[in-house]
């Protein structure tokens, strides 16, 4: 015991003070259980169980053989920056030239990049709740202060521009949302985000981080929109995008981001420092995705969006859940405040964690609580899995929530 509380006295406080990601730990206790031969329905993590497109996959493989292996630029190969250049202008009509564009390990690295190139001590960083857990916990390592604009089911957990607008302050530096949103899979139309952008316009000190992940996973029938084609405030838009969803990349570690140049020098030089450039066979494969034809990917998302149906179905089905029918990403939010307070065999369930760590053991589901999201009442599960898996998810979860009493 001592020698552990020495060595954590060794740590950094910056380290002591930070939680683990919250999807990452369910996913490490899903996969543990797993080892040990428990049948584990896995909805706590946040990737697609498809494969990589043979054509992405191919252009690595040649990019091996070729030889391709060298350190490139810290901001990514001229030739994927100019591909992604024509994904901002062929996808969301917008002009981001390559300079403009930083290539990182993953979007989170673009995330981490921007929030610490530009949060100073004090320095307020506005999160619409739910928010994607990173967001909070790199502002926390930057020493920001996370303000919370709340929204609940009610509001498909969208905030309003007029909640925006009241919590900006002289010290507000940046406001960071997902839309398609990660947990709720909420989807801001053109008239919210017309409606922020008239918001922001009024305030030119204040950056905005939109993290666009998901944006092809978008069941609305409407095509994408991005916070940065309202061209009065492009300046201060940070367009955040990455390969791990839209493609099924998440193990070749890609994201980017298109920012005004003040940004991308200084997320570029956050890198050089830290990583450098990315992978240098990922970027080869991330070209090949752009240029392609986007089918593989719209299939992926036709699959998904049945997945959704199946998993609308059987929460409808819980009694005393509340539930909406998300518009984008691959995440059910559910409201599970009916359930806290209530026992399983003589303990109180008080919080959602200790929630999805009782359907963890009980029921043999991972899920995740929603307080790392920022929000005491709700939970998240992740549909990016197989029918199969998802029909089993359901009777199990039914099974767990009535032990509940
Ligand atoms: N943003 C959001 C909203 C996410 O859900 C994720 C999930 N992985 C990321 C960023 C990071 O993605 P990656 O680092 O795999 O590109
Ligand atoms: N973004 C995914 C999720 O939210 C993957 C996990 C992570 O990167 O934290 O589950």
């Amino acid at each position: 015991m001592t020698t552990v509380t020495a060595t954590m006295n060794q740590l950094s406080d910056r380290v002591n003070k930070m939680y683990e990601s919250a999807t990452i730990k369910m996913s490490k206790a899903s996969r543990a259980l797993k080892a040990q031969g428990i049948d584990i329905v896995d909805l706590s993590l946040g990737e697609p169980d498809f494969d990589t497109p043979q054509h992405i996959k191919d252009a690595a493989k040649v990019a091996i053989d070729k030889g391709f292996t060298k350190y490139t630029p810290v901001a990514g190969t001229p030739e994927l920056r100019k591909a992604i250049s024509a994904k901002f202008k062929r996808d969301n009509n917008l002009e981001y030239s390559p300079d403009h564009i930083v290539v990182s390990t993953g979007a989170k690295q673009s995330i981490a990049n921007v929030i610490l190139s530009l949060i100073n001590p004090g320095d307020e960083v506005l999160l619409p709740v739910p928010y994607w857990v990173s967001y909070s916990a790199v502002t926390d390592l930057a020493e920001g202060k996370c303000i919370e604009v709340p929204a609940g089911i009610e509001t498909n957990f969208k905030i309003t521009a007029a909640q925006l607008e009241q919590n900006i302050t002289p010290k507000t530096k940046l406001i960071i949302f997902s839309s398609p949103c990660n947990p709720t899979g909420s989807v801001y139309n053109y008239a919210e985000l017309a409606a922020m952008a008239k918001v922001i316009k009024k305030h030119p000190n204040v950056f905005v981080m939109c993290d666009e992940i998901y944006e092809y996973i978008n069941f609305t029938g409407e095509r994408h929109y991005s916070l940065a084609e309202f061209t009065d405030i492009k300046d201060q838009v940070i367009t955040v995008n990455g390969f791990s969803k839209g493609f099924a990349m998440t193990g070749w570690r890609l994201g980017y981001i298109g920012a005004p140049l003040l940004i991308s020098k200084a997320c570029e030089k956050m890198q050089g420092q830290i990583t450098s450039g990315t992978c240098s066979i990922s970027q080869k494969a991330g070209e090949a995705a752009l240029l392609a034809d986007l089918a593989p990917t719209h299939k992926m998302v036709e699959a998904f969006k049945k997945r959704r149906d199946i998993v609308y179905a059987f929460l409808k089905d819980i009694p005393g859940l509340k539930v909406n029918l998300p518009d984008g990403a691959f995440y059910f939010f559910p409201d599970v405040s009916a359930y806290l307070g209530k026992s399983f065999n003589g303990n109180v369930i008080n919080t959602p964690e200790e929630l999805c760590l009782l359907l963890l053991s009980e029921a043999k589901v991972a899920t995740v609580g929603g307080e790392s999201f920022g929000d005491k009442n709700c939970i998240r599960l992740s549909y990016a899995t197989s029918e199969e898996k998802l029909i089993e998810a359901g009777k199990r979860l039914k099974e767990g929530f009535a032990k509940l009493k």
